[in-house]
Order: C-alpha cells, then structure tokens, then sequence
C-alpha cells in the first residue's frame, strides 16, 4: 500500500519556485495529507513514491523524475526564459518546456518492473505549470491594450491555439498516471465533496439602472455595435417611458429576482458591488445607500455570497482598492473576494492588492476578449509572486467565461461554453463564469438569459454543484472567512 508522495527539488537556480510549482501540480490530484517535502532522496520510505526534479536520474533508482529544462536557471526572471516557438504537442498536450534529446511521441517512460519502476518524464511539467500559473509572460513581455491589460493576442496560449485546453490540468492528470504506474494507491483528490465537477457563477454589478442611459450606452446604439437581439428603437422608447414613470422596474434591477431564480434550482452564487461610482467607468449606483445596502443585505440573506469589484482605477492603487473595499465592506457583510472591474490587472501587483486587504480569493484572471483558461487550469491554486519570490496567501480562481465577451457573437459564445464546460467537467474542475445582471433582462438579453439557465439546470441535473466561491472553497476545504469593515465590531 503506497498512499503518500514524496517530492523533491534538487539542484536548480530558483529551487523555491520550482518547488512550488510541483507541490502545486501534485495537490491538484492528491490529498495535501498525502505529501511529503523532501530535499534527501534517501529519505523515502516503503509507503512512499518519490517524485524528483533537478536531481540526476543516474543517482535515483525508482520514482518518478520530472525532466528540467534549465528554465529556473540563469535565464529565469528574463524574456530568455520564454518557450520556444512553435510549441510542439506530445501526446496532444502542449509541451513548451521538455527534453529535446526524449522520445517526441511520449510524455513519459516506464523502466524497469514491478516495485521498483523507474518513470521518466520526458515533458518538464514543473516549468509549463510554473509558466502558466504564475503568469509568467505578462512579467516580462510588454504588450498592453487600450485599458492597460495583457490582451489575450499577447499571450502563447492565444498564440499557439491552447487558450482553450486547461494544460496544467493535462500535466497534473498524466502526474497521477505516473504515480500510479509507480504502485500509488492513494485516493484521487476530490475538491467538490460528491460532486464531480463544480461551477461558480459571479455576477459583477456594474450598473443597476438602464435609464438613463449614458453616453457609450447611445454612441454604441447608433453605431449599431448592439447584440442582435437589441430592441427597436420604438421598444426601446416604451421601455424608457414605462421605466422613468414608475410603471415597472428598471430592467437592470433585477438582483433579488436573480438571486430567488438560483435559490430555486439548488444553487447560490456570488455577487461583486462596486465602491467607485465616479467617471464613465464607474458603478451607476451608490454602493453605501440604504436601498442597495438593503439589496445585499436580502442577497447575502438568501446564502448568496457579497464580495468585492474593484473600480478601473485601483488595479495598481493600494490606497484606491482599500478605499471602495471599505465602502463595500460598510455594509457589515463578509467579504471574502471578488475581482477586478473591466478584468484590468497588472501581475503580480494586483495580487498584493487582494492579499494585503486580508481577502482570501481573487476571480478576475481571464480574458476579456477570448474566453479560455489564462492560468491553464480550471482549479484554484496559490499564485506566485514572480518579483518577490514567494508562494502567495490567497487563492486564484481564474475567470473562464463572461458573458460581455461574445455578446456580438453569442452563438460562437456558446459553443466555446460548451467546450470549456466539457474542459472543466472532464478535469473535476471549476467552471468560473460571469454573468452580469444586465444580462437577464426577457428585454434586452433573453438569448443569453436562456443559455445560461439551461445550462446550470442541466448541469446541475447531471450532479455538478453550483455555489458561490465562498461555498465551493468551503466544500474544497481552502475556505477562511470573509472580514467586515476593518476597525468595526
Ligand atoms: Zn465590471
């Protein structure tokens, strides 16, 4: 019976970051009970199977050995350290990162037989993962867009077509084939207690109004930059004279109705308020008055989780972020997390930001312009501080789908949820979607209303579960509570 892990890093330049990203390759699969750090290979004992990395092969004869690139080497930190182009694919998994000299048709070898089998690794798997996870490229290539983001064009993923295949995944999964062809008996980690696979639905509330609408909202109606499902201008009309009237609610107000929708099929999601309501990219609301304050308060009240969206301004401002995270936090609900507005981000900064607040998750790290998997997994994991050399203390749970992205093309949208959704059900992961309130409206959004409903309806009938972050970290158990406003009771 071998139910645990030994893992070890040997000689390589940023031994630190090399473990990490093994350590976190081996927790996607297994138990964290499971493993066992060590820096001797003698140390292994019989109920163990030992996993090295920068130790020669020649002075190891059983485990597993993980081939090293040199990529932690001198060239680590550096655009040097980027892969080589074009990425090949071993066993139809993309390997940026891999022994040269090893077979190109396998991932991995077997040697021996029986109890004392050798597995060599021919695909480093502990850059690839480091590389992915880290976000390694959006340290050291310069490339932004108009709002000051890493665009996804930039990014070797986008480049090389994996965007869309969660690859530290596929690594962590041929890990535990190796493991078990090592005699690894050990149970498969479960992250979602029964259920198979998760899905996190988040709702950042941008606005809560669609009248009056303001001046982008127009400029793009008359330039026809519209889903085409947008009503006529006549429709339009009535609505905006129904609306102001008072005859009904306003089309985006809609977040109680929401809420009672997803506690009526079995699930509950998490909902992002914003504190910056100044300039054309802030919240249409005040996140502190008494009437949206009374809407969270019903929200959270129904187990739905409130967290935090943070303005346009505050990706690279501690002194901003903490300001609108006090005002969201004024209500007296936890927060636990939440994400960045328009997804602006700067790695690692932004992460500090999240960190240093005493937030225990970030979920803004995906695309806004092409849906997929930017960190390369569909789990949440630990980022790495590339500039201060340290595993971080909050947790990643990267963002796969927005609704904003394919509003133009919403039937090419679905198909890439569908094949994300097949991506995350396939690895146990977590399918993190965003799903802005303006998008419910029978009026202004029923294709993407519809969509989304069947989707979790079916999903959830298959047996996935569907909860906000705060309820899956709790299943998975990496959960520690949200904080209210610092210095109140
Ligand atoms: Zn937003």
């Amino acid at each position: 019976m071998i139910a645990k892990v030994r893992y070890s890093v040997g000689k390589v330049g940023n031994a630190g970051a090399a473990e990490y990203a093994l350590r976190t390759l081996l927790e996607m699969v297994i138990s964290p009970d499971c493993l066992v750090p060590g820096t001797c290979v003698g140390e292994r004992h019989d109920d163990e199977v030992l996993v090295t990395y920068g130790i020669a092969p020649e002075v190891i004869d059983t485990g597993i050995h993980v081939f090293e690139s040199g990529f932690f080497d001198d060239h680590y930190g550096t655009i040097e350290a980027m892969p080589q182009r074009p990425v090949v694919r071993i066993e139809n998994i993309p390997a940026p990162y891999r022994d040269h000299g090893g077979p190109v048709d396998r991932f991995y070898s077997v040697r021996g037989g029986g109890r004392n089998d050798q597995i060599e690794c021919h695909v480093d798997i502990v850059a690839g993962a480091f590389f992915m996870l880290s976000r390694y490229e959006e340290t050291v290539v310069s490339s932004v867009d108009g709002f000051a983001r890493f665009p996804a064009e930039s990014s070797i993923a986008y480049q090389e077509g994996f965007l869309q295949e969660p690859v530290v995944n596929q690594y962590a999964e041929h890990l535990l084939n190796m493991l078990r062809a090592a005699g690894f008996t050990g149970e498969r980690r479960r992250w979602w207690g029964t259920a198979p696979w998760a899905i996190a639905v988040t709702h950042d509330i941008d606005k809560l109004h669609r009248f009056p609408m303001n001046v982008l909202d127009i400029a793009r109606y008359g330039m026809g930059r519209v889903p085409p499902w947008t009503p006529k201008v006549g429709a339009l009309m009535r609505d905006y004279v129904q609306t102001t009237a008072r005859r009904k609610t306003d089309e985006y107000d809609c977040l109680q109705t929401i809420a009672a929708w997803e506690v009526s099929v079995g699930m509950t999601a998490s909902y992002y308020f914003m504190g910056d309501d100044a300039g054309w990219h802030g919240a249409d609301y005040v996140v502190d008055a008494p009437a949206v304050v009374a809407t969270m308060q019903t929200v959270a009240g129904m187990g739905h989780e409130i967290g935090f969206h943070a303005g346009i301004d505050s990706s690279e401002n501690a002194q901003r972020f903490y300001s609108e995270l006090s005002r969201v936090r004024s209500a007296g609900i936890p927060v636990a997390g939440g994400r960045q507005h328009y997804l602006r981000w700067k790695t690692p900064l932004t992460w500090r930001l999240w960190e240093q607040e005493g937030l225990t998750y970030d979920a803004t790290l995906g695309y806004s312009k092409a849906a997929g998997f930017r960190c390369g997994t569909c789990l949440p994991f630990k980022p790495y501080d590339i500039e201060h050399d340290r595993e971080m203390s909050i947790w990643e749970w990267p963002l796969m789908f927005m609704d904003a992205t394919y509003l133009l093309s919403w039937t090419e949208g679905t198909k890439v949820l569908d094949r994300l959704t097949q991506e995350c059900s396939r690895y146990g992961g977590v399918l993190v979607a965003l799903w802005h309130n303006t998008n419910w409206s029978d009026i202004y959004a029923s294709p993407v209303r519809q969509h989304l409903q069947r989707l979790l309806m079916e999903s959830i009938a298959q047996g996935a579960v569907a909860s906000s972050i705060t309820g899956l970290a709790q299943l998975s158990g990496i959960a520690t509570t949200g904080r209210v406003c610092r210095g109140s009771a």
